[in-house]
């Protein structure tokens, strides 16, 4: 089919649905066309497609038949050393794209020619308070308007045709250490945004707003506040029951940081809450209690979000475990009938199939080896809870760790083989509780330090054991129907075609095609990079193309072990492939394909008080990027150069490096103290340099 067939389908939807085709230019995405995407299968308008957040694509020209001949149809660099997390928009020939920063591209879908660049310039203070990496996880389009929501809290509505700002708002309390890494998703006119923070003290929430002007329409509460104040809301109230001493005065948590979908007849929007703040419960309901609505699905009236129905697939969690992984909707075949199902797979490994008119738990199966617990009672929808994994200050391993079952990264329903795609990791991590908690400076009240022996242990058996592969899962009969095995964790999302495809983007730096019913691999490229994001997929004149962004990062690099620093990279790039594309990326610099030459480090200068010192330093402020002990990370501190020990105090009080991430401390340390955290780190670089 052709673009003007494409758009001749588009006017006549709109004429069924009774509204005019809206305004000129490009992105005028509305209800009606949203409603009906399936019959337009060229775009990609919004973040998971369609509102079902299915990431299915009825489009198969290119197919299991051809997908061999699949290759670089053009890219384009990406001027960042940070994570690419997002999957671009793909409307009326026009690809959207996000980048850390925030910075949005618009790219001639063809050809790859930038149509415009908006950067928000985002002040980088902000790239401290970011958990997880200075992400951005996507754009929303709505009536010519692009909709970008950056890390320091603003939502921002950009000319489709321009990248011009239309109108802006803080959706955040800038006092506090709030972050945006999510999309935002665009339903009926509203355009709804959450936020992140839960590792920082933040009490989370969604807020709605006009898509036309910015003005706020609703804000829904995850986690009741101080109860003195009143509650927001009737469901605030509920909550409340469940919560225990003082919570309000450390935040909660409760952030919806990545995951909404929209189901459009039953006017119901569903958003995906998670972890407590801080993470050890007895820190933050000193008297237990399920919690809620952490770890928690909750649908909400799309009108006036008002609390309808939750399911909390982790009660009382401590463990990191959000609920805010996607949220695909699909109508399935369960016990002879039709149900409207949600499903979801978070991060603590059970694979959850709902009702998702009522809330009711229809099944949930383990996708993943775990230890937490070990299997969910039906009748009651609770966990069977492994008592010994509840934390005092003697860790425990607990499986999954904080990086989940399965993260943020994108799966995939295929309607046709009724398979869901997913990335999953096998995961362990030692937990133990904090010895002491000041609410008024935060952190996550769980320790990683002072237990050294048992914490090697654990990081070995960790190392040991953790692994990732895709897999098939059948959700009604809740099993797996086959798996690609991957030889580390960290592989990407997945997108799923009507060309009996699943793509993604494997740890072993490359992209790769499978037969979706079968899994056998079809096609795969070698592209100097991991791409984590989904894909998507779309069409110019008629002409399927398949776009990723390749970026590692995100929070597997921020907080492992530096089994990652093997990787040889290059910089991040969106990749778009056709059948017989004949681009080719530039051969990777020389000096990126070799091991780095490691400095021997400073002679250990500190005394044992600032060592120490420095140790509990590092763990309240650095361990979040920099890893635990100052293992791996996003930059491994125990392999400094020599120039980077002698500007320390300028990285660290006068952020020298801000543009990268590393944001000034000088507000909350002090020279001394960030003179104790350098010795520290001296003191592990030489402990460790033999075993290098
Ligand atoms: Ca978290």
């Amino acid at each position: 089919m052709t673009r003007a067939v494409w758009r001749a389908g588009a006017a006549a939807l709109a004429l069924l649905a009774g509204s005019a085709a809206g305004g000129e230019g490009p992105a005028q995405v509305d209800h009606a066309r949203l409603l009906h995407a399936d019959a337009e299968p060229g775009q990609w308008m919004a973040p998971g497609r369609t509102y079902d957040e299915q990431r299915f694509s009825p489009l198969a020209q290119i197919n299991a038949g051809n997908v061999q001949r699949l290759g670089l149809a053009w890219y384009a660099d990406i001027n960042t050393e940070r994570g690419m997390e997002a999957s671009p928009l793909a409307i009326d020939g026009v690809l959207y794209n996000v980048q850390p920063w925030n910075l949005v591209t618009a790219y001639d879908g063809k050809t790859g020619k930038v149509l415009w660049t908006y950067d928000p310039e985002v002040p980088l203070r902000f790239g401290r308070l970011a958990c997880c990496d200075i992400v951005s996880r996507g754009l929303a389009a709505w009536k010519g308007k692009i909709y970008v929501a950056t890390l320091g809290g603003r939502l921002i509505a950009l000319d489709a045709a321009t990248g011009k700002p239309v109108w802006s708002v803080l959706t955040v309390d800038n006092s506090k250490s709030y972050t945006i890494t999510g999309a935002p998703r665009v339903f009926d006119g509203k355009v709804l945004i959450g936020n992140g923070g839960a590792e920082m003290g933040v009490r989370g929430y969604v807020t709605a707003y006009d898509a036309e002007t910015g003005r706020q329409i609703w804000r829904w509460h995850t986690v009741p506040g101080n109860p003195a104040a009143g509650f927001e809301s009737a469901a605030m109230e509920l909550a409340a029951k469940t919560w225990t001493g003082e919570w309000w005065t450390a935040g909660g948590g409760g952030t919806v940081w990545d995951s909404v979908s929209y189901d459009p007849a039953l006017n119901l929007v569903y958003v995906g809450v998670g972890n407590g703040s801080p993470w050890a419960r007895d820190w933050r309901s000193a008297g237990g209690g399920d919690n809620l609505f952490l770890a928690s699905i909750v649908a909400l009236d799309a009108d006036t979000g008002d609390y309808r129905w939750h399911y909390q697939t982790t009660p009382g969690e401590e463990w990191d475990y959000t609920a805010t992984q996607q949220m695909i909707l699909a109508d399935l075949q369960i016990g002879g009938r039709t149900r409207k199902v949600l499903m979801q797979a978070p991060k603590n490994g059970f694979f959850y199939v709902l009702d998702r008119e009522t809330g009711e738990l229809i099944s949930a199966e383990m996708f993943a080896p775990i230890n937490w617990a070990s299997g969910i009672d039906k009748a009651t929808g609770r966990p069977i809870e492994n008592p010994a994994v509840r934390y005092g200050t003697t860790p425990v391993l607990v499986s999954p760790g904080a990086g989940g079952a399965h993260n943020w990264n994108p799966m995939a329903y295929s309607p046709l083989t009724h398979l869901v795609y997913l990335p999953v990791t096998e995961t362990y991590m030692g937990y133990a509780k904090a010895e002491s908690f000041d609410p008024a400076k935060g952190g996550l009240g769980t320790s990683f330090t002072g237990f050294e022996a048992e914490r090697d242990a654990i990081t070995r058996y960790a190392d040991a054991h953790s692994r990732g592969w895709l897999s098939a899962w059948d959700p009604v009969r809740q099993r797996e129907a086959w798996r690609v095995p991957s030889p580390q964790k960290g592989s990407g999302g997945v997108l799923a075609t009507a060309g009996n495809l699943v793509f993604e983007g494997t740890i072993g730096q490359t992209f790769a095609a499978y037969r979706a019913d079968t899994g056998e691999k079809l096609w795969e490229m070698p592209v100097q990079q991991v791409p984590i994001a989904a894909p998507i997929t779309y069409t110019v004149d008629g002409e399927q193309y398949i776009a990723v962004n390749a970026g590692w990062g995100g929070g597997l690099a921020h907080v492992e072990r530096s089994a990652y620093t093997q990787l040889f990279l290059s910089k991040p790039r969106l990749l778009v492939f056709k059948l017989g594309g004949t681009a080719k990326l530039p051969p990777m610099p020389a000096a990126s394909m070799q091991v780095p030459e490691l400095s021997p480090p400073p002679a250990p200068n500190g005394t044992a008080e600032q060592v120490s010192r420095g140790e509990q330093l590092y763990a309240a402020n650095c361990a979040l990027c920099h890893g635990v002990a100052a293992r791996g990370g996003v930059k491994d501190l125990r392999h400094m150069a020599p120039e980077t020990h002698e500007a320390f105090l300028d990285i660290v009080l006068r952020g020298a490096r801000a543009r990268n991430g590393m944001a000034s401390f000088a507000d909350v340390l002090t020279p001394a103290e960030a003179e104790a955290i350098h010795h520290y780190l001296i003191a592990r670089a030489n402990a460790d340099w033999d075993s290098r």
